[in-house]
C-alpha cells in the first residue's frame, strides 16, 4: 500500500499542559478532526483500491481454476453404456413400468416355460445409477403342477402379476441378505386358519395354536433354508391361496404354487434384492 501521509505535529490534548485558550482549544479540536477524517478517507481510499485488485486478481484466479475444473471433469468423458436388450417376453413390460419408480432397484421376473406348464425361468435384474437395468441372473425354476393363474387355496397354481417381496427368512442361518433376516424356529407358522389366514405367526408370541392347513415353517427343508414371502392375497382374503413363496428347490419339479430355485440361486436373490424390489410372473 503506497500511502505516504504526512501527518502534522498535532499540539498535546492534554489540556492542563496546555496553554491555549477555550477558543484556539476549539480550533485546534477541529484541526484535529479534519487531519483525522482526511487520514482515514485516505487510508479508506487506497484499502479500496487494494481490496479491488486483489479481489479482482482473486476472481480472475477463480474463473482460471473453475476453467481448469471443468476441463478435468469433462476430459475423462464418462459414456453412458448403451441400454441392454433382453431376450425375457413380456418381462420388458415391467422393466420400462419400474424403470423410473426410485422405490425400485432390483426386480425378479419368473417367466413360464412355453413347453413346461410347471418349468419358468427366473431373472433377476438390478438398476445401474443410469437407470438401465442389468442382468444380474438367469436361472432355471420350478411354478405350481397346474401353471399360472392361481385363484383359490389348493388349486396347485402360481399366482399371475407382480407382487413385492418381503420377510427374508430361512431354517439355515442369514446368507449376506441385504433384507432383514429372520432365522426360522419351530414356533413359526404361515397359517391357513381364518383368523390368522396368509400370515406368518409366530405362535411363541401369538395366542394360538395353528391347525392342519397351516404351514410349519421348519418342517419345510430344503424349501425354506432361504425363503422370501412373495405377496399374493395381501388383503389375506380366506380360500384365495396363502403361503406363496419364493424358496430353495424341493424333490420335485414343481411346486404347490410357489416359486423355487436351486439354494445356490436362492443365496444370490437375498444377496441382492432390496425393500421395495418385486417379483413379476409371467
Ligand atoms: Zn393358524
Amino acid at each position: 500500500m503506497a500511502t505516504n501521509i504526512q501527518i502534522p505535529v498535532l499540539p498535546r490534548l492534554n489540556s492542563s499542559d496546555s496553554k491555549a485558550t477555550q477558543g484556539e482549544q476549539s480550533m485546534i479540536n477541529k484541526k484535529i478532526l479534519a487531519v483525522t477524517v482526511t487520514v482515514m478517507l485516505m487510508c479508506a481510499g487506497g484499502l479500496f483500491c487494494f481490496g479491488y485488485t486483489i479481489s479482482d486478481t482473486h476472481a480472475q484466479q477463480t474463473k482460471a481454476s473453475e476453467v481448469l475444473q471443468t476441463e478435468a471433469v469433462a476430459l475423462p468423458q464418462e459414456t453412458i453404456p448403451e441400454a441392454e436388450q433382453f431376450d425375457i417376453g413380456n418381462g420388458n413390460v415391467y422393466l420400462a413400468q419400474y424403470q423410473y419408480d426410485e422405490s425400485v432397484h432390483q426386480l425378479v421376473l419368473v417367466r413360464q416355460s412355453e413347453s413346461d406348464i410347471s418349468g419358468a425361468t427366473l431373472y433377476l435384474l438390478e438398476k445401474n445409477k443410469y437407470n438401465q437395468w442389468h442382468m444380474i441372473m438367469e436361472c432355471p425354476a420350478y411354478i405350481g403342477e397346474n401353471g399360472l393363474d392361481k385363484t383359490i387355496e389348493g388349486d396347485k397354481k402360481t399366482p399371475r402379476g407382480d407382487f413385492s417381496l418381503s420377510h427374508a427368512m430361512g431354517i439355515k442361518p442369514d446368507p449376506g441378505s441385504i433384507m432383514t433376516y429372520t432365522v426360522i424356529t419351530d414356533s413359526m407358522y404361515v397359517c391357513g386358519d381364518p383368523e390368522y389366514y396368509n400370515q406368518i405367526i409366530d405362535t411363541a408370541y401369538v395366542a394360538h395354536e395353528c391347525g392342519s392347513n397351516s404351514e410349519h415353517l421348519i418342517d419345510y427343508i430344503p424349501q425354506y433354508n432361504y425363503t422370501l414371502y412373495v405377496d399374493y392375497n395381501p388383503q389375506n382374503e380366506y380360500g384365495k391361496g396363502s403361503a406363496i413363496m419364493l424358496h430353495c428347490f424341493g424333490s420335485y419339479p414343481y411346486t404347490m404354487g410357489c416359486i423355487a430355485i436351486a439354494e445356490e440361486n436362492m443365496i444370490k436373490v437375498l444377496q441382492t434384492v432390496s425393500n421395495g424390489s418385486r417379483i413379476c410372473i409371467y
